[in-house]
């Protein structure tokens, strides 16, 4: 799909003040203080292959990822300029061979650190080094609420078993879990059964999070997207189980942007209150961004601090703010609620990211996006193409009867 709106103005060649690159713009937006929780993605090797994996469709090999002195480094910096949290993620964590030792660092410099797990990796023996080192809280991802529909999702077999012993030894560790239930079309009719085993597993927290398709689920997109019949359903569920488990289960929910009136705040706007760290160092407003060609993302291993880049970066300054807004977005009275919304997702339907989110209602592409996504929605593709170093892998023949 060809662009129909204009890019913004380049930057100054030599970057050295965010503010004033901002002004120059037009921003009504300042560059914000380093955010309080850092998400470091150490790997992108994972023995799981879902299809709706935020990972970028490129996945970056072992042999180039930050080593463990590097990942110390990074975090004793972090500590330094005021990070609070450390998400320690992927891929799968546990994949990296040093991770205890990079749990008992950030301890060593302050730093509250999480765990985001597929869990399959763990051992009993290993998750309690974990909580030795100081680990302080666990996420594992949930495909389904039994073995038949999630393993077939995560492409792994025993996984779920798997996950729901982690899950046991997490709780007998007395660390805090959190489930996450990534949701979409082949697996919302088992919500209700998902949030009875958050219960069971005595979860803190369960995270439903409807697919945002971009990356591995706009690959597989038509065998995700749920209906919106599905959708209605599922927000009736959340909002009795709220008020049902009050005080027992605290449930957040993130219904997809396809099905919203106005896009979501995409990671509180790009460049305002968060970033991650790739498993090569580089530095980036969001896990998707790499996902968008034509910008520079600078990397730990280079010559500027991770604060420099935070405040200076080009690829950090290009969309933060409200100067870079086209029409609607620049009159708009939501413009500094929403931010414009996902860059990722406007790169990833209308090919610029300097695009309105075409989520939005007001984008003169929503109509027709939606309209496709609906059809889909309403198809039969239900095979999945699968994650992996390989550009994906149709899933064999047999295995949608499973
Ligand atoms: S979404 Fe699935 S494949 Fe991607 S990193 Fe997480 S567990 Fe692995
Ligand atoms: S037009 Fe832009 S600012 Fe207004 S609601 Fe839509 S995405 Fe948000």
């Amino acid at each position: 799909m060809s662009p129909i709106l204009t890019d913004p103005p380049p930057l100054a060649a030599d970057p050295s003040d965010g503010v004033a690159i901002l002004e120059q713009r037009g921003s009504t937006a300042e560059t914000f203080g380093i955010p309080l929780a850092v998400l470091a993605e150490l790997t992108h090797r994972c023995p799981l292959q879902c299809p709706y994996c935020s990972n970028p469709l490129e996945l970056e090999r072992a042999s180039s990822e930050l080593t463990t002195a590097e990942w110390k480094k990074v975090l004793s910096e972090l500590a330094e300029i005021g990070v609070l949290q450390i998400h320690f993620s992927g891929g799968e964590p546990t994949a990296r061979k040093d991770l205890v030792e990079l749990v008992q660092h950030a301890s060593d410099v302050g730093l509250y650190s999480n765990l985001i797990t597929s869990a399959v990796l763990l051992t009993r023996d290993r998750l309690a080094a974990l909580a030795e080192a100081g680990l302080c809280h666990v996420q594992i991802s949930f495909q389904g609420n039994e073995p038949v529909v999630a393993d077939r999702v995560a492409g792994l077999k025993d996984a779920h078993r798997k996950k729901i012993e982690v899950a046991h030894w997490t709780r007998e560790l007395d660390l805090p879990l959190t489930v996450n239930a990534v949701m979409h079309r082949q697996n919302l009719h088992q919500l209700g059964d998902i949030i009875e085993m958050a219960v069971e597993l005595d979860a803190d927290r369960l995270e439903v999070a409807n697919v945002q398709y971009y990356g591995w689920a706009l690959k597989n997109r038509a065998a995700l997207m749920p209906t919106l019949q599905q959708i209605e359903d599922t927000t009736a569920i959340v909002e009795a189980a709220q008020k049902r488990l009050k005080g027992i289960l605290a449930i957040d929910y993130v219904i997809p942007d396809y099905y919203a009136l106005r896009p979501k705040k995409c990671m509180g706007g790009w460049g305002r209150q968060f970033f991650n760290i790739s498993p090569t160092g580089k530095v980036l407003p969001c896990h998707a961004a790499e996902t968008i060609t034509g910008l520079d993302f600078e990397s730990v291993r280079g010559n500027h601090s991770i604060a420099w880049i935070w405040q200076n970066s080009e690829a950090f300054n290009r969309y933060r703010g409200t100067g870079w807004m086209p029409e609607p977005c620049q009159s708009c009275d939501y413009k500094e609620i929403d931010f414009g919304g996902c860059r990722c997702q406007a790169f990833a339907l209308t090919g610029d990211a300097g695009n309105t989110d075409p989520a939005c209602a007001l984008s003169p592409l929503h109509e027709q996006i939606f309209k496709l996504a609906e059809t889909e929605a309403s198809g039969d593709t239900s095979r999945f193409i699968y994650r992996n170093f390989s550009g994906g892998t149709p899933e064999p023949d047999d295995a949608q009867d499973a």
